[in-house]
């Protein structure tokens, strides 16, 4: 039997299910907040051309407005001035869509500190039980900071002092774009950085090493706790936005049951 006949009859004999890791997009959908002076990202808005009525007697259709980083959505190397002459969303090629994923559970150090921050060594502990890894797949981080998707003001949890976030040491980033062969970082949050990393050495570290080494970042998913430790396949599709920065993308993952 060819591989795509078994996949297929794998789908429709349900011993593989199709997990969708996607936010849905409203006018709710949290954003990333930069202080004032700088440029702010749009919310998703939808605009109704006509619904069954005198604008359209038969068809029901809307224009919509969007930040290119709203939603779970998906990070080009173009995003970031350390890749500023690799890839935009459009020049991803389409090979490096679907890949191999794993999940590494850090939802219960977050439960205790909302800044929690993940290093190398965390990273290796994982791989001495799960194996290395993979080429060319997705590392995605499980925070449990996906029940937060709803609002604006839990998901990006700021106080005085900032916000409160978790993600990857400045190290740790820079170790996962550098010397692991993942092609991205997948995390649930609205974005791949810590909340506090504004501050870290480089700022923004994983955006920085990330899209400097020519790897892409995926936000905002959904259901990683649906997803085994290891095994899945995750299929990112980005809007092929012409010299694009990113773009908002349905996020599917394989799952062998
Ligand atoms: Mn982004």
């Amino acid at each position: 039997m060819s591989i795509l006949t078994e996949l297929v009859d794998g789908l429709r004999g349900g011993r593989i299910e199709v997990v969708d890791l996607t936010a849905t997009l409203s006018g709710t959908t949290p954003v990333l907040e930069l202080p004032p002076e700088l440029g702010q990202t749009a919310r998703f808005e939808l605009a109704e051309i006509s619904r069954y009525d005198e604008r359209g007697p038969a068809w029901y259709w809307n224009n919509f407005r969007t930040g290119e980083h709203t939603g779970t959505h998906f990070d080009a190397p173009n995003h970031w001035v350390s890749g500023k002459d690799l890839a935009d969303v459009a020049s991803v090629p389409p090979r490096r869509l679907i890949g191999p994923a794993v999940v590494l559970d850090f939802s219960g150090e977050v439960a205790e500190d909302p800044d929690f921050l993940i290093e190398v060594d965390h990273i290796k502990a994982w791989e001495s039980e799960h194996g290395a890894l993979p080429a060319d797949g997705w590392l995605l981080v499980r925070t449990g900071w996906d029940v937060r998707a709803g609002s604006q003001e839990s998901a990006l949890n700021t106080d005085e002092s900032g916000p409160h976030t978790p993600g990857l040491s400045a190290e740790c980033a820079r170790w996962v774009a550098q010397e692991t062969p993942v092609l991205g970082m997948g995390v649930e949050t609205v974005g791949t950085d810590a909340g506090a990393a504004f501050g870290f050495e480089p700022p923004f570290p994983c955006h920085s090493y990330l899209m400097g080494s020519g790897k892409y970042g995926l936000t905002q998913l959904q259901n990683l706790a649906m997803l085994p430790p290891t095994g899945s396949v995750l299929v990112a599709g980005p809007l092929r936005i012409e010299t694009g920065s990113g773009s908002p993308a349905r996020v599917l993952a394989l799952v062998e049951r």
